[in-house]
């Protein structure tokens, strides 16, 4: 069988490895492990990379560990608008939904729309009749929230009234996906509550072509997360896959290069996960920690928050 390779992430808001249980820590881990198992069984028989990312994100969302789908960010309002999109890297096709405020799965509702071909991205009321008129499952707004959630923009707004920063943790989150299939085609996908506080109507990166999500076979397939105004700003997955298409750079020196150099230097938190056509994986991010996994082409799968990184059987 030809390469295959596949990497996820939960995103880079990553709290201290102190402030939660080791049994919480290893409860996220599984959930990113039974995502690795979800997108890498798609791959293993021989299926595409689409499938693969969209299952593996699609785990993602309904974990409460995560910041999309279940336990996703509430914006100012205190509501919860999400955002996500996939792209095809072998047609360049892509679907996106942003500011949904009722799709469980809003990935699903991101393929759908890009098979359906009408539009790339659909935004609030009509992204959600959308998905309904799909058949997809749409939630009511409490579905998607949880306690931490709650407390994290509580805290967000302390911060805000005293003029202070918040953490990593209460900022950020997102989900993401990226793949290599058996026939040579990459995918990319992700999908995020977007940050804690958020104004109401902002959209992010995730769901924007090139920013927060990009794959282009023959290059790369990239999927962000960290504060999308930036991710957007510098047009951060086309950057990457511009570097190695153009410039030549190997991969990790391309994601290296756009998040420790051009996003740093905003002094934001920044995390992506890549792959190269060759199978090549790469995981950069300037946060504390960053939630993620791999699958190499022999097989082995790896999950890890902070430094330490954890074999996993997928
Ligand atoms: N990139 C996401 C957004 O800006 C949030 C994050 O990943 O922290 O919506």
């Amino acid at each position: 069988m030809k390469k295959i390779a596949l990497a996820i992430h939960g995103g880079c808001g990553v709290m201290p490895e102190a402030s939660m249980t080791p049994e919480d820590w290893q409860a996220a881990r599984q959930d990113l492990a039974a995502a690795l198992k979800a997108g890498y069984a798609v791959l293993q028989t021989g299926g595409s990379a689409l499938d693969a990312v969209e299952a593996a994100v699609v785990v993602m969302e309904d974990s409460p560990h995560f910041n999309a789908g279940h336990g996703a960010a509430l914006n100012e309002n205190g509501v919860h608008e999400l955002d996500a999109s996939i792209m095809d890297g072998a047609t360049l096709e892509a679907g996106a939904v942003s500011a949904s405020l009722a799709i469980r799965n809003p990935v699903k509702a991101a393929r759908l729309l890009m098979q359906d071909g009408r539009a790339v991205l659909l935004t609030g009321a009509a992204a959600d009749r959308f998905a309904e008129a799909s058949g997809l499952a749409t939630e009511p707004q409490s579905y998607f929230t949880t306690a931490k959630r709650v407390e994290a923009l509580a805290a967000m707004k302390v911060h805000a009234a005293a003029g202070t920063d918040g953490t990593e943790n209460e900022k950020h989150g997102t989900v993401g996906a990226v793949a290599l299939d058996a026939a040579g085609h990459l995918a990319a996908a992700t999908s995020t509550g977007g940050y804690t506080n958020k104004p109401d109507g902002r959209v992010g990166d995730s769901p924007i072509i090139g920013a927060g999500t990009y794959a282009r076979d023959g290059a790369c397939a990239v999927s962000g997360t960290g504060k999308g105004e930036f991710f957007i700003r510098h047009v951060v997955g086309h950057e990457i896959a511009s570097r190695v298409a153009y410039l030549g750079q190997d991969l990790a020196t391309a994601a290296d290069g756009v998040v420790n150099g051009d996003l740093a230097a905003h002094d934001i938190g920044a995390g992506l996960v890549a792959v190269g056509a060759d199978g090549a994986i790469t995981a950069p991010y300037n946060t504390p920690g960053m939630f993620r996994g791999w699958v190499t082409g022999d097989g082995k799968a790896f999950v890890a928050t902070h430094e330490t990184i954890y074999e996993v059987t997928v």
